[in-house]
Formats: C-alpha cells, sequence, structure tokens
C-alpha cells in the first residue's frame, strides 16, 4: 500500500470564516439525522465555533467522524451504493474535483493530504470485507489517512478513471485551505 499526497478542490458558496467557524465540511447525509433535518442542523445553534458538528446527540463531531468510518464500510459491503451517488449525486456525500478546473463557481477550497491508496479489492481484503467486490466498481481507489479505521479522519473514494474524488468522511478544517474565488 502506498502513501500519497491527495488533494482535491471544491467551489462552494461558504466563505473561508464560514467554513472555519463550521469546523470543515460536513457530509449532508450525516446532518438529516439533526432534529429538522439538514435545516434544523443549518440553524442550529448548540455549536462550538471551530467544531466540526454541533454538540446536539447524533452529530457531534466525533459523531460525524465515526459515521464516516460506518459509512465507508457500508459501501464496502456494498459497493453499488457508492455507484448511484457517481450516477445520481443524492447520496449527500462530500463531491469533490481532482482537477482545479473543473469545481463550480463561487469560493474555492483545497482539500486532502497524505493518504494510503488502495484499489478496491486491496480495501476489501484489508479491511476484512466479505463481500465480493463487483466488476462495476474494477478500478476504484480507496483513500485513507491511516492505515487502520479507526484512526482514520479522512475517507475518500475515486471511481474508475475518475475527476472526482468523493469525501465519505467529514473535512476536518485543518485539511482545507482557502484559495481563491471564481
Ligand atoms: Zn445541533
Amino acid at each position: 500500500m502506498a502513501q500519497r499526497a491527495m488533494y482535491s478542490f471544491r467551489g462552494d458558496t461558504r466563505d473561508d470564516a464560514t467554513v472555519r467557524d463550521h469546523g470543515g465540511f460536513a457530509p449532508k447525509f450525516m446532518l438529516e439525522k439533526h432534529a429538522g433535518g439538514f435545516d434544523g442542523y443549518v440553524a442550529c445553534g448548540n455549536k462550538t465555533a471551530r467544531r466540526l458538528g454541533c454538540n446536539c446527540p447524533g452529530t457531534t463531531e466525533a459523531d460525524l467522524l465515526r459515521g464516516g468510518r460506518n459509512e465507508f464500510l457500508k459501501i464496502m459491503e456494498k459497493p453499488i451504493n457508492l455507484q448511484a451517488h457517481v450516477m445520481f449525486n443524492k447520496a449527500g456525500y462530500i463531491s469533490t474535483a481532482l482537477n482545479a478546473d473543473e469545481t463550480y463557481a463561487g469560493h474555492q477550497y483545497r482539500m486532502g493530504g497524505l493518504m494510503y491508496e488502495y484499489s478496491i479489492q486491496e480495501a476489501a481484503a484489508r479491511f476484512r470485507i466479505a463481500a465480493k467486490i463487483p466488476g462495476l466498481v474494477n478500478g476504484w481507489r480507496v483513500y485513507l489517512d491511516h492505515v487502520n479505521i479507526g484512526q482514520s479522519e479522512l475517507i475518500a473514494i475515486t471511481p474508475r478513471g475518475g475527476v472526482e474524488l468523493t469525501f465519505i468522511s467529514p473535512v476536518p478544517y485543518r485539511y482545507i485551505t482557502h484559495v481563491g474565488f471564481k
């Protein structure tokens, strides 16, 4: 397993101070567990500045990091779910572009760091996932920032030949740099 510097880009409506105060980016699918759903999370005043999540049960920083690890294991057991995300963009993960030219307009962020890279088959073997990996997802690459899932904060997957890196985990602000506006 090789470790490599992996960086990707995202255009976002939120400015740098807002992203910093929210502690980074969190996948929408986790925030919908908040009372009132995603909108309730956005409006929530029970937050600690510069920490991910809020102080409500189920959406604390620890909950969100754990939620990313659990979702990764679910995807590895059933990779078809991530294929659905790639096709329909409805899963609520954090989509980022490997090429800075392919982001949406708005505030531009670079995120990532040193990650361990696996083929999806290597990841399935390493993390003892019993499920057979379907041919549909051959060529997908998996990235984690630690060798063990339990220590990993950044967990991302890129489809075959993909120009997109999909973060399943939240991306804490310390892994994010504001690089401009377009
Ligand atoms: Zn809350």
